[in-house]
């Protein structure tokens, strides 16, 4: 048994304290290390840098503490008993590290827990403490680390089997407010942290509703005790994180459903999206788990081509959800769709990287993104999603309606997530051929391992949607739903660069490979000042460029550091990269057939 003690000893200097001890240890001097990485998040993050003290004790004696690596400390202590004392900063704001003020504390274990070398099998004890004063008596704890003590909610003991099970379970604890619902017997809460408004009754509705769906699509919920639902709520901010029995979110405030409002808004509808992709991961991706992340090293990256399967297909799930339990309709969903093949279509990096590589790669690019990323890189979750959704519409081609995606990732939890085996890199792949029995190497050659596009258009014919690309008509548009009896666009001049404000005045974050500003010679971080003799501000640039005829060119003066620097901008009409669909309205009673199948 390894015991845990943690505290938030200063909050206000948003520091926890630990205390570990170990009975039995390694006589040649007992190795303790901290994650680099927490599951979930492919990227290097180094916890252990978060560690500002740290001293060993055997008995009552101090015993010396070598540093071995960046991460990774040497007791020698001639074996027996080792307690360790530490203290961890935790001011992240995240859902993968640690935060701690005066009104909340959260962390994962990876943040927080040590590891000692050799000894993950061993079973954990962790007491969690409130911290000192009157000012914390109302705190509670949130989280589905198994507890000791009958008090939900409450501060005390808590036990895990071994030290993966430890650190999947992150701690939140303050004055959250919560509720609970049921699904199959199991009790899901949600815990709510920060200012909000939110209509508690109706989020357990709702949640309840799409949990209730994965879990007849997978056919049954893998066993736990609980389930939370962990959120933060803030001004501004996304982010969600999975885990084997809880999930962590953080959202916007304003995303959350008000009282008075009952239509499904925007931000409730990305809110809703986004809580279903993480309890989607229950399954795919904490159960249905790549063979390297059993057991993963998280000293150092984990590789894995299969980054796709486990984020593409539950972002296609994710928003599916949502129609086919009716939380959306079916416009709405078509202009989520839209959205995100829109997002694809305005990366040229889709022509250099296929999904299987830019899983690979995960940890250096799409996790460490620059300004040349969308022309160098395409994310395994939105065009993963994509080619869940061609995958799911081919199968259903193939096989006359008679087979899904849905009938291949019911086997694959069957056959791999239920008894917990690994999933091979070609397992995936393997099982779609198998369960549907149609040919798929090609498919899987063309769109996993080339950068070929997707035949979007004609596979959404089949379920009577119509496809369309046309060009943006203003910065904010984000692709949708086609709306009948639009105008034909008149071509417009564009920049071809992504800006932004710096207090008004516009910045430039990114290029795009073939737009008039590379063309022109423009760079990330230069400053616009002037096009053709006016004032450049962040509202009225893509106006001023707009208003230019195509195919000439304009003077555009701009700060490159702090040097002036004219520029002769060609004025080009932009790309159509700005996806519409829209439910064909008069599609005999077949293809009407073949819609219900896939929505419903
Ligand atoms: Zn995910």
């Amino acid at each position: 048994m390894i015991e845990y003690q943690i505290i938030p000893i200063h909050p206000e200097a948003h520091l926890f304290k630990v205390e570990m001890t170990v009975a039995e240890t390694d006589k040649a001097g007992q190795l303790f290390s901290l994650p680099a990485w927490i599951l979930g998040s492919y990227m290097i993050r180094d916890f252990a840098k978060n560690i500002v003290q740290i001293e060993a004790r055997s008995g009552n004696k101090k015993v010396p503490l070598e540093k071995v690596d960046k991460q990774t400390w040497r007791v020698h202590a001639e074996g027996g008993e080792i307690t360790l004392s530490y203290q961890v900063y935790a001011w992240d704001l995240s859902v993968r590290t640690a935060h701690l003020d005066i009104t909340h504390g959260y962390f994962n274990g990876t943040s927080v827990f040590l590891r000692a070398n050799g000894l993950e099998n061993e079973p954990c004890r962790v007491e969690v403490l409130s911290p000192a004063g009157e000012a914390y008596k109302e705190w509670r704890v949130a989280t589905t680390l198994t507890s000791t003590s009958e008090k939900p909610l409450g501060f005390g003991h808590y036990t895990a089997h071994d030290y993966d099970e430890l650190v999947d379970h992150p701690v939140e604890m303050g004055t959250f407010d919560y509720a609970e619902f049921e699904v199959n017997g199991v009790p899901h809460g949600i815990a709510i942290t920060g200012r909000h408004n939110a209509d508690m009754d109706r989020l357990c509705r709702d949640l309840k509703v799409i949990c209730e769906h994965h879990v007849g699509f997978f056919g049954e919920l893998p066993k736990m005790d609980r389930y939370l639902f962990q959120v933060m709520a803030v001004g501004d901010g996304y982010g969600g994180l999975e885990h084997r029995s809880s999930t962590s979110l953080l959202c916007k405030r304003s995303d959350l459903p008000c009282v008075s409002v009952e239509e499904v808004t925007d931000g409730y509808r990305q809110f809703l999206g986004l809580a279903s992709h993480e309890y989607f991961h229950l399954w795919n991706v904490k159960r249905i788990r790549p063979e390297v992340f059993k057991q993963a090293d998280l000293s150092k990256e984990v590789h894995t081509g299969l980054l796709w399967a486990f984020e593409g297909i539950t972002s296609y799930y994710d928003d599916l959800s949502l129609v086919r339990t009716g939380l959306i309709t079916r416009e709405s969903y078509l202009e989520l769709l839209a959205r995100v093949i829109t997002r694809v279509m305005r990366g040229s990096g889709r022509h250099k990287q296929s999904i299987s590589d830019s899983s690979f790669d995960a940890w250096t690019k799409f996790y460490k993104q620059d300004e040349n990323a969308p022309n160098a890189i395409v994310s395994y979750y939105a065009k993963g999603a994509l080619v869940a959704l061609a995958l799911d519409l081919t199968i259903r081609r193939h096989t006359a309606g008679k087979k899904s995606l849905d009938d291949v990732m019911h086997a694959i939890w069957q056959e791999y997530g239920r008894v917990d085996l690994g999933v091979g890199e070609h397992d995936v792949e393997r099982m779609a051929e198998r369960v549907t029995g149609v040919d798929l190497k090609d498919f899987f050659d063309t769109f996993l391992r080339s950068t070929e596009e997707l035949p979007l258009a004609d596979l959404l014919s089949d379920v009577g949607v119509g496809y369309k690309l046309r060009e943006a008509i203003s910065s904010e548009d984000q692709g949708g739903v086609k709306k009948i009896n639009d105008k034909p666009l008149q071509p417009k001049a564009v920049l071809g660069a992504r800006v932004t404000s710096d207090a008004g005045v516009p910045k430039i974050a990114v290029v795009f490979d073939g737009g008039a500003a590379q063309l022109a010679g423009l760079a990330a971080g230069d400053v616009i000042v002037a096009v053709d003799g006016i004032r450049a501000t962040a509202s009225n640039l893509h106006e001023l460029i707009a208003s230019q005829d195509i195919g000439s060119s304009i003077e555009l003066y701009a700060f490159r550091r702090d040097e002036l620097m004219l520029f002769d901008l060609p004025t080009l009409r932009a790309v159509d990269d700005t996806c519409e669909l829209w439910l064909e309205q008069s599609v005999d009673a077949d293809l009407l057939a073949k819609c219900d199948q896939w929505l419903q």
